[in-house]
């Protein structure tokens, strides 16, 4: 359900308000435009719902529990004031938050700041947080897991006309989502430095959200984010659940979207998948594009790897790297860039302090806690089923008795494989194939070797599975 918070809702339900009622908040909504002032009307005022008069008993429906507090404390009395000089029976009134599904008005517009002085107080002009000089299009390599994330944000920090709102980027921890934001901001600036391109990140956005209602300087606060031009909020899911903040993310997101806006987006998945956020504000941000970063290949690594020496050697210009070294990180390391870059950033530091060439060996000593976490534990069952994907037989058929070629050969693949990239013994794995005998393994695994070396058929199709079983 995509819906706007709609007034067509809002209609409905005034036709069936007594018609004397709301035409007495008409009128007394007038009488308090003057008395509040234009802005607080339009950010306080014009917001309310009227639901009822009953027994005394004024209601209003308001889009946040903070706002019908806000505005009970700061305008309740001069709304009662007007509704009795108007005529109506009027002790209390109430604020009170629709269930979810019924009809809202838009949260407050946002003021022109020279009305509110107070908008430049201490949340800071452009509340954003650091960029990092690093994060830049040109450090970023391209390669098949994130390329289209990396378009998307190449065709947004171009700037001009709105294509997409919001870019919604996700993907595991270090795939490059800040990365890409931060070289989105960079090249902002530098095309435009007039553009308010602010990023921060989701527990940022609620910290100044809490410290503004801890300030009372919530007006401030709105005005602030609605007054930017390109709003990037990182890992989104963090206000998954928090409650008023999440109301107040969906309404400022709401209110920049309308004044069309950029808004740029990271979460750890996608929106639909993360837990404990309010479907409106999912499928608001499903709204512009979503794309996701895909866990890094072994090419993408290895490209990594190899910009990141460029640019070590600039700093260690004795550095000596044995071939291999690279494309055995680039295997070994699990798929978040982070990991691979720490690790690099370890072995240069240690090689240089030693003053040793970096070997293999050296890799693996200087290495392995990492390598060693970074071990990606491959099953035999999983071994099984890809090969039997691959080779389209039925899994019950690879563990199963059947001699055939067709069957026996993708077996002895999948003994071979279950070998080479699990810890498993020959027996171990033996049992996990219908239960055979360890020598029947030893057998396929060394007939795969032999026909590895003359059939490039089988050692293209072997690297290909071992390929998609390591990523
Ligand atoms: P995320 O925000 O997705 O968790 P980051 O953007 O913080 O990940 O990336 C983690 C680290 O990996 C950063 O130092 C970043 O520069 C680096 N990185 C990630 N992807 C790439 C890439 N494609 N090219 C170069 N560096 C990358
Ligand atoms: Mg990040």
């Amino acid at each position: 359900m995509a819906y706007r918070i709609g007034r067509c809702a809002t209609t409905q339900q005034r036709m069936e308000l007594g018609q004397m009622t709301q035409e007495t908040w008409g009128r007394v909504q007038q009488g308090l435009q003057k008395s509040v002032g234009k802005n607080n009307y339009s950010n306080w005022i014009e917001p309310l719902e009227f639901s009822g008069l009953n027994d005394g008993v004024a209601t209003f429906l308001v889009p946040t529990n903070f706002m019908g507090n806000w505005v009970s404390q700061n305008f309740g009395d001069q709304i009662k004031q007007h509704l009795s000089s108007a005529g109506a029976d009027v002790v209390r009134v109430e604020f009170s938050v629709p269930k979810s599904g019924a009809s809202r008005k838009p949260a407050a517009k946002a003021a022109p700041a020279s009305e509110t002085p107070a908008a430049s107080g201490d949340l800071g002009l452009v509340p954003g947080a650091p960029l990092d000089p690093r994060f830049t299009f040109d450090s970023f390599v391209v390669g098949k897991p994130n390329e289209l994330a990396h378009a998307a944000a190449r065709r947004v920090a171009e700037g001009g006309p709105v294509t997409f709102n919001p870019l919604f980027l996700y993907g595991g921890v270090g795939l490059g989502k800040t990365h890409l934001m931060h070289a989105i901001a960079w090249d902002l600036h530098r095309q435009s430095p007039e553009l308010n391109v602010v990023y921060l990140s989701a527990e940022q956005f609620m910290y100044r959200f809490v410290q503004a209602l801890r300030e009372r300087k919530i007006m401030d606060f709105k005005e602030l984010f609605r007054s930017v031009d390109v709003l990037m909020v990182d890992d989104v899911q963090f206000i998954a659940g928090k409650g008023s903040t999440q109301e107040e993310f969906f309404h400022t997101f709401n209110a920049l979207v309308d004044q069309n806006k950029q808004i740029i987006i990271s979460a750890d998945r996608a929106p639909g998948e993360i837990e404990n956020l309010e479907e409106r504000i999912a499928s608001r941000l499903s709204c512009g594009l979503v794309v996701d970063l895909h866990p890094t290949d072994y090419e993408l690594r290895l490209g990594i790897l190899q910009q990141k020496v460029e640019q070590y050697r600039k700093q260690y210009n004795d550095l000596e790297l044995a071939p291999g070294v690279l494309e055995f990180l680039a295997h070994r390391i699990s798929t978040n860039v982070r990991v691979l870059e720490g690790a690099l950033t370890r072995l240069f530091a240690f090689a240089s302090l030693v003053g040793r060439e970096i070997t293999l060996e050296l890799t693996q000593d200087c290495l392995a806690d990492i390598l060693r976490a970074s071990d990606r534990k491959i099953t035999v069952e999983e071994i099984q089923r890809r090969v039997s994907e691959h080779y389209n037989i039925r899994l019950s058929e690879m563990i199963g008795p059947k001699r055939m070629r067709t069957i026996a050969r993708p077996r002895q693949i999948a003994m071979y494989l279950a070998k080479q990239l699990t810890s498993r013994s020959l027996p171990e794995i033996g049992r996990r194939f219908g239960g055979r005998d360890h020598t029947t393994v030893m057998h396929g695994v060394r007939r795969i070797e032999e026909l590895k070396s003359i059939d490039n058929q089988i050692a293209e199709d072997l690297e290909l599975l071992r390929r998609s079983l390591e990523a």
